[in-house]
């Protein structure tokens, strides 16, 4: 792989022909990522596109110039033109190379992926989820020298990434910001020795024979499976949700909080998550209008006594959203008051939604014994009634989910499976 400098940026990238350019960072686990998913596309598609890297701490004018504001960026240019889409982030392979058969004819493109060769590797233990559940099992394992894959679909971390702060788990005296906390546990886990394959695609699942295809080409073969894929955000179901889900309604305080600056958001939901984000999102917005389903928050005492003090909530108990639509830059809310029957509409610039989760589970919903809520069984070694596969953390069925819960199942499957394995 080329590295190049912004000097020779007009005759490496602007010269003309089909160039794709990755601006990365150090110290960076994104740009870790997908250095080697960058590499293999470079193998495959090197004929037709010219692969080219830049470090963007050194070259800061020249990314500034070009619009990066984040490490990893993948920039496109065809004959000396940058392209419309870039990639960043916790970029996919599939992402790219989606964009990389865009800049190819159709023909071209069926040649290249006839020269993709499958490849197979085998694991003693697969962890499906790279969230404190699956991190711990990854940890103990690693250090019990049982030779271990940690596979997710998103960068390590689960929801502990996004969470803005975390004051409850236990050996830190002051709240940790979750990102730091996701990170540090990842660290610890990828410096053990566990094997990482993250931002990847599950392409399929077959817990039977302990099989996981991962980018469509790749198999990873283990003697146990561990499920750690932790539960998503349920959705309302409500007319126009699915258009502006990203659009103007989020499910994530932490990640988008800070783009509602004194303006006004409507925060659906009134569980502990509705309230203590709602909180949260107080510092940035000047206006929260809550709507609950119920005539009184299910949240914990203290957090509600914190919200009635915040004179920029207020609330609408006994209302449920009906429709969410966009009238140029604001969101419009539909409300039934529950009550009266009577529909009136919330002009906001942003909708927060909090009602809940559900279990990922979907790529192996009929093979496992499952709760009433969709959540997995498991015995007290955090078995499944499959042999050979394990479940831990939020995806199980149990009463209280928790980060320190999550830890706590992933150290018990790692410690039954080494014992299993030895
Ligand atoms: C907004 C919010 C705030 C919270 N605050 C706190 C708090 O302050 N304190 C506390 O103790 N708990 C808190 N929690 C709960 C805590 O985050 C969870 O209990 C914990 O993260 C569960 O860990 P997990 O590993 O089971 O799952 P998760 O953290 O959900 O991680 C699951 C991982 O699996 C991956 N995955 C999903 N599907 C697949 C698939 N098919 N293949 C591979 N990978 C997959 C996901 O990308 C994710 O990385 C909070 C939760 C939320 C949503």
């Amino acid at each position: 792989m080329k590295e190049i400098t912004s000097s020779e940026f007009e005759t490496e990238v602007l010269a003309g022909g089909k160039v794709v350019l990755d601006f990365y960072s150090t110290e960076c686990p994104p740009c870790e990522a997908v250095a080697p998913k960058f590499e293999g596309l470079a193998k495959l598609y090197g004929n037709d596109i010219k692969f080219v890297k830049m470090f963007r701490q050194e070259n800061k004018p020249l990314a500034e110039k070009l619009g990066v504001k984040s490490s990893p960026t993948l920039l496109f240019f065809e004959n000396g033109v940058q392209m419309a889409n870039t990639l960043s982030g916790g970029i996919k392979r599939s992402d790219i190379i989606h964009q990389l058969d865009s800049m190819l004819t159709s023909e071209r493109v069926k040649k290249i992926k006839k020269d993709i060769k499958p490849t197979v590797s085998e694991f003693d233990v697969l962890i499906l989820g790279a969230g404190p559940g699956g991190l711990t099992a990854g940890l103990y394992l690693c250090q019990s020298k049982v030779n271990t894959v940690l596979i997710d679909i998103a960068l390590p971390g689960g929801h502990v990434s996004t969470t803005h702060e975390v004051s409850n788990y236990p050996g830190f005296i002051d709240p940790q910001p979750g990102y730091m906390l996701s990170h540090n546990m990842s660290e610890q886990t990828k410096l053990c020795g566990t094997v990482y394959k993250v931002a990847v695609d599950v392409s399929k699942i077959d817990l039977e024979k302990k099989e996981v295809v991962i980018d469509e080409f790749e198999t990873i073969k283990a003697k146990k499976i561990i499920i750690a894929t932790g539960t998503s955000p349920n959705l309302m179901g409500v007319a126009g949700e699915r258009e502006l889900k990203g659009k103007g309604i989020s499910y994530c305080a932490t990640c988008d909080a800070k783009y509602y600056g004194d303006k006004e958001v409507v925060v659906i939901g009134g569980g502990n998550s509705a309230v203590e984000e709602a909180d949260f999102i107080s510092k940035f917005a000047g206006k929260i209008t809550m709507v609950h389903q119920f005539d009184a928050f299910t949240a914990n005492k203290q957090a509600q006594e914190k919200l009635f003090a915040n004179p920029k909530i207020s609330v609408l108990f006994e209302h449920e959203p009906r429709s969410f639509a966009r009238e140029g830059d604001k969101m419009v809310t539909e409300v039934e008051d529950l009550k009266t029957k009577r529909i009136s509409r919330l002009v906001s610039d942003g909708v927060f939604v909090f009602i809940g989760m559900k279990p990922n589970i979907d790529m192996f919903r009929d093979k496992l014994e499952l709760d009433g809520w969709g959540y997995i069984k498991t015995d007290e070694d955090m078995r499944t009634s499959m042999p050979g596969v394990y479940a831990v953390g939020d995806v199980i069925s149990k009463k209280y989910r928790q980060i320190t819960t999550a830890v706590a199942d992933g150290t018990i499957a790692a410690i039954s499976i080494a014992k299993e394995l030895n």
